[in-house]
């Protein structure tokens, strides 16, 4: 089996979408399609046919190419089966139990509610499509969702190999980390992050893939344990719930 190929799609403002493809099967997906447009510009580029489209939630920044894309290609649309009445067009309802496989190749499905109460992850080889649950040192708004459920969410991903690769909706890294320095000033690891990023964005290049050894030591939201964190919250002896969720409302104001 080869290797997936991974490309990044920059779509509307500050959303990506990635082709995800593997070369042996001929099959090649798109994960949340933002809108169609640049997703046809880039299958084109590369003379690669659409098979599937995978959605990580429902939100429209995601969704929004998935009909004309199934329209033109006739692709497959998987997508949180719990969640079959918000999604148009839905082909294939997945979820933890289920898992999926593309081509033949297992994808492990993990269920990460809390922005979305049906959020899912894609699970590729060494990569991980994580949607706007878990962002370069930042994590997604709680809509649906609880402190609770995000840090459980959170843990979830933190279960993986620290080098699986991490593949997020959107290019919010550099607002991300400049309120995650105002959590932990002094954490070395952050600070050194901090400045790779600041330079690739001077350079207009994208931030993605993170990696989950990386989030563990620079995401604010996965280091509710963090004496340093805790210290500038007053919260030394909270739980790691109510830390984080203190960290989120911090981060709503910022
Ligand atoms: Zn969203
Ligand atoms: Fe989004």
């Amino acid at each position: 089996m080869s290797p997936l190929e991974i490309e990044l799609v920059p779509c509307l403002s500050d959303n990506y979408a990635y082709l995800v493809r593997d070369a042996d099967a001929g099959l090649c997906a798109v994960v949340d399609p933002s809108e169609a447009p640049p997703v046809k510009l880039a299958l084109a580029r590369r003379g690669w046919t659409l098979t599937h489209i995978l959605n990580t939630h429902h939100h429209f920044d995601h969704t929004g190419g998935n009909l004309p894309l199934k329209e033109e290609f006739g692709c497959e649309i998987v997508g949180p089966g719990q969640d079959r009445a918000r999604f148009e067009g839905l082909d294939t309802g997945v979820d933890e139990s289920t898992g999926w496989s593309f081509g033949g190749r297992a994808v492990r499905v993990l269920e990460i509610p809390a922005h979305t109460s049906s959020h899912i992850a894609f699970v590729m080889d060494d990569a991980v499509f994580t949607g706007d649950t878990m962002f370069a040192m930042g994590c997604g708004r709680l809509f649906e969702g609880t402190p609770a459920m995000m840090w459980a969410s959170l843990s979830k991903l933190m279960t993986l190999r620290d080098d699986t690769r991490v593949y997020c909706g959107h290019e919010y890294t550099q607002s991300n980390g400049r309120f995650a320095l105002t959590m932990e000033p002094n954490n070395t690891d952050l600070v050194e992050r901090m400045r790779d990023v600041d330079m690739a964005r001077a350079k207009g290049l994208p931030t993605i893939p993170s990696t989950i050894g990386l989030e563990k030591k620079t995401n604010p939201f996965c280091r509710p344990g963090s004496a340093e964190l805790r210290r500038t919250l007053g919260m030394e002896a909270a739980s790691d719930v109510d830390v984080l969720g203190e960290t989120r409302r911090r981060k709503d104001n910022f």
